[in-house]
Formats: structure tokens, C-alpha cells, sequence
């Protein structure tokens, strides 16, 4: 699409025996003065009209492209080895504070675990969150 071929293109309405520009209310019988008209006042509306006919397309199929694929493959490198092999299981669970819980552990979320019965230092504290980044170590005491 280039401009000329837009100009020809566009929808020149007549009102009486007018033809009016469809960018302003001006109005000239003769279709040709109409259009020298449109290619000289509305030069700048007309490109910008017939680059959004040119351009976006190609734009959209990129960007739709690229971050689908990124995201899949991130959530196939994720692993949660909590899941793997702490959940729904009785585990001693080491704290970077050198605090120590025992209890079951469900895995919850990305960020934290939920540790039903639990005990710390031998003390019922019944169910407890934990951040992973906080976890040193879980030692699964059943298998
Ligand atoms: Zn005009």
C-alpha cells in the first residue's frame, strides 16, 4: 500500500454536488481537486495511515512468537526436588537460622512449604510455613 494508491482507495463522500474530504469539511466539485486537496493538506495523516496498514502485522507475529517459547521453556527447567521427594512425607528440616523442624511436609507454592504436625526442638507448634530460601536441608525420615 502506498499513499497514491490510498488516496485512490479512500471513500470520497458526496453531499449534494460536493465531494467533501473526509479529513476536513472541505468540499470542491471536482473529485481530482478533492484529491490534490487530500495529498496536499493531509499528507501526514495519509502516512501514518498507510504505515499502520504496512507495519503492524509483521511486528505482531514477532513479538507473539518470541516470548511464548521463553516461557514454556522456563517452566520446563523448573523443578521443585521438594516435591520429588519431601511431599506428603515425614521429614527433619534444617533452618539457616539453626532452628530444626520435623513434621510432614507439604509442598505448597514455589516459595514455601507447609509443614503439618510440626515440632520444633521437640515442641508441638502444629502447622508451620517455611520459606525454601530459609531450608538448609530436608532429610525425608521415611521412605
Ligand atoms: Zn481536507
Amino acid at each position: 500500500m502506498d499513499i497514491d494508491k490510498y488516496i485512490e482507495n479512500l471513500e470520497i463522500k458526496k453531499e449534494g454536488f460536493f465531494y467533501k474530504c473526509p479529513f476536513c469539511d472541505y468540499t470542491n466539485a471536482d473529485l481530482k481537486v478533492i484529491k490534490k486537496h487530500i495529498k496536499t493538506k493531509h499528507l501526514d495523516e495519509i502516512k501514518k495511515e498507510v504505515e499502520k496498514m504496512n507495519k503492524p502485522k509483521q511486528k505482531q507475529n514477532k513479538q507473539r512468537r518470541m516470548p511464548q517459547r521463553k516461557q514454556v521453556k522456563k517452566e520446563d527447567d523448573y523443578k521443585d526436588y521438594l516435591l520429588l521427594f519431601a511431599h506428603k512425607k515425614k521429614c527433619k528440616i534444617h533452618l539457616d537460622n539453626g532452628m530444626v523442624v520435623e513434621g510432614l511436609v507439604k509442598a505448597k507454592d514455589k516459595y514455601n512449604i507447609m509443614v503439618l504436625d510440626a515440632k520444633v526442638d521437640d515442641k508441638d507448634v502444629g502447622r508451620m510455613i517455611i520459606q525454601k530460601g530459609h531450608i538448609v536441608a530436608v532429610i525425608p525420615l521415611e521412605e
